[in-house]
């Protein structure tokens, strides 16, 4: 199967934060490989900006070390690495300070779009806007990008959107969420609304019940301190998993468009009813195999943060009443993995005696590792003992189905930053959802900090606490088991 480059138009993108870890391990490298697809045009410039005191010729080494890395050996062409890394250049320029910016003006051209990446930290978000402005760098054509975490609270998401649109239209912003930007996760929506088979079914009446899984084998050594004031629910539930919530859930989008995607999604994130004490299972990972526990990597005897949560979330709307969406994520867990499980009923009858060997319809969808679909099926066990029944998965592999292709679908990023280019903002995160996503969130987190309650520990390498596996058990179902 052949996958189409449609090349971009050429750009100038500044990536303030250029010589960070964001820059190094995903922007430069993703860039590289577009570059090596065709798909973005050899007059484009790249500007890295920072306050190291560096030259072109330093970043341009400092980028072509990352590049050789992060991106896998086997598609380092040296020739096309030269002629990339010649697209290169850099400005010395603090977010904060006045030093920089003109010269930063003198590289921008005419009549080529603007890509201005605030890979900083969002402290830094109000600086860049102003100075771009207040410079005449940014024109109403300009695009901004912005990283995660966009706000803490709804209090903070709310004014740092009140901070961009001082200076920039909501047309402009592409607030980044990489799980969009999975193959797997735009996939959801083709299998959804591409098909006839699954939509009909797509409801409580024939949905069970949904688990989305986000399971990680390391822990939070080396960034405990700052991981100590998100914690799961703030890394990864309001963001990342309420993400493949709402694209699951929501009603079709009249057309694949940017703004008709995301009314459906604020729709679903407007539905979600407050969850429960009960609903929440919150965990902290112990020490074990020669490693430290969760509080030692925080640096902190006392830390009440998650590196675990487990949530019971209900949708009240016509769709989705009476089937909960469990969500779980943690550190340290027994395997990374991704996935989404939607676990269908019974059918209305059995005409077969085998009930034992009956199980629910499953489809899963793999975000990662090996990215792909898997639809658990029953059919009749091989051979000539009668008719028993066995559960086998009709799976496709992405890298398998899509052959060479598959195996080099592009990171999250790169196809982001193409959709930047593009002007496309169907796979970015809207103001007001991000808002709405933080509504959803502050009651829980206030509700667990004002009752007190403390995280449980849990072994390094299992599936997590004990009383996760009871919030599913309660129900009558189970979670699926954790392994890549
Ligand atoms: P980092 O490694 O600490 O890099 C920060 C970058 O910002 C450096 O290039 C730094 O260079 C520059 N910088 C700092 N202060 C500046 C200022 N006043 N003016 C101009 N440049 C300044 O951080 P990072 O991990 O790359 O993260 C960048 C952003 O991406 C953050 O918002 C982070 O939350 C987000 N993010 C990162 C990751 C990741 O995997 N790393 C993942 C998701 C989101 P100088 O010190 O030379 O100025």
């Amino acid at each position: 199967m052949v996958s189409r480059v449609i090349p971009v138009d050429p750009f100038d993108l500044v990536i303030f934060g250029g010589t960070g870890d964001l820059a190094k391990r995903k922007i430069l490298p993703g860039l590289y490989r577009r570059f090596l697809a065709g798909q973005i045009p050899s007059d484009s410039a790249i500007i890295g900006a920072a306050r190291a005191d560096m030259d072109d010729a330093g970043f341009r080494d400092l980028a072509r070390a990352a590049i050789v890395e992060f991106v896998a050996a086997d598609r380092i062409d040296d020739t096309v690495l030269a002629a990339f890394i010649e697209r290169l250049s850099y400005v010395s320029i603090d977010a904060q300070g006045s030093g920089g910016w003109s010269a930063l003006k003198k590289k921008m051209r005419k009549n080529t779009v603007r890509a201005f990446y605030f890979s900083v930290a969002p402290s830094l978000f109000g600086d860049l806007a102003e100075r771009l402005h207040g410079h005449g760098i940014a024109d109403e054509d300009s695009r901004i990008v912005v990283e995660k975490p966009f706000g803490r609270d709804l209090a903070s998401a709310r004014e740092l959107n009140a901070v961009l649109a001082r200076h920039f239209a909501e047309g402009q912003i592409y607030r980044i969420d990489h799980y969009l930007g999975k193959e797997t996760v735009q996939n959801l929506m083709a299998v959804r609304f591409a098909n006839i088979l699954f939509e009909p079914l797509w409801k409580s009446e024939y949905v069970d019940h949904v688990q989305i899984t986000v399971a990680e084998t390391v822990g939070v050594d080396g960034r405990g301190a700052y991981y100590d004031k998100s914690g799961a629910m703030r890394d990864m539930v309001q963001n990342h998993m309420m993400q493949l919530l709402c694209l699951i859930a929501m009603e079709p989008p009249y057309h694949f468009d940017p703004d008709a995607v995301r009314d459906e999604k604020l729709k679903v994130i407007r539905a979600l009813d407050p969850v429960l004490p009960e609903d929440i299972v919150r965990g902290q990972y112990l020490a074990g195999s020669g490693q430290g526990g969760y509080r030692d990597h925080a640096g902190d005897a006392a830390s009440r943060t998650e590196s675990y949560i487990a949530l019971k979330v209900n949708i009240s709307n016509w769709r989705w009443k009476g089937t909960p969406f469990y969500l779980r994520t943690g550190k340290r867990l027994r395997a990374r993995t991704s996935e989404i499980a939607i676990t269908f009923r019974e059918p209305p009858h059995s005409i077969f005696d085998d009930a034992e060997g009956w199980r629910e319809n499953v489809l899963v969808i793999r975000l990662q590792p090996n990215e792909g679909m898997n639809l658990m099926v029953m059919i009749k066990e091989p051979g000539p003992g009668g008719m028993r029944l066995t559960q086998v998965p009709l799976d496709m592999s992405f890298a398998t189905v899509l052959g060479e292709e598959g195996e080099d679908i592009p990171d999250a990023y790169e196809r982001l930053i193409m959709d930047v280019i593009r002007g496309n903002q169907t796979l970015f995160m809207r103001g007001d959802e991000v808002e709405a996503a933080w509504a959803w969130t502050d009651p829980i987190i206030e509700g667990w900090e004002k009752r007190g309650d403390r995280p449980r520990g849990y072994d390094p390498g299992s599936s997590g606490p004990e009383d996760a596996l009871m919030l599913m058990h309660r129900d009558g179902r189970r979670w699926r088991e954790i392994r890549e």
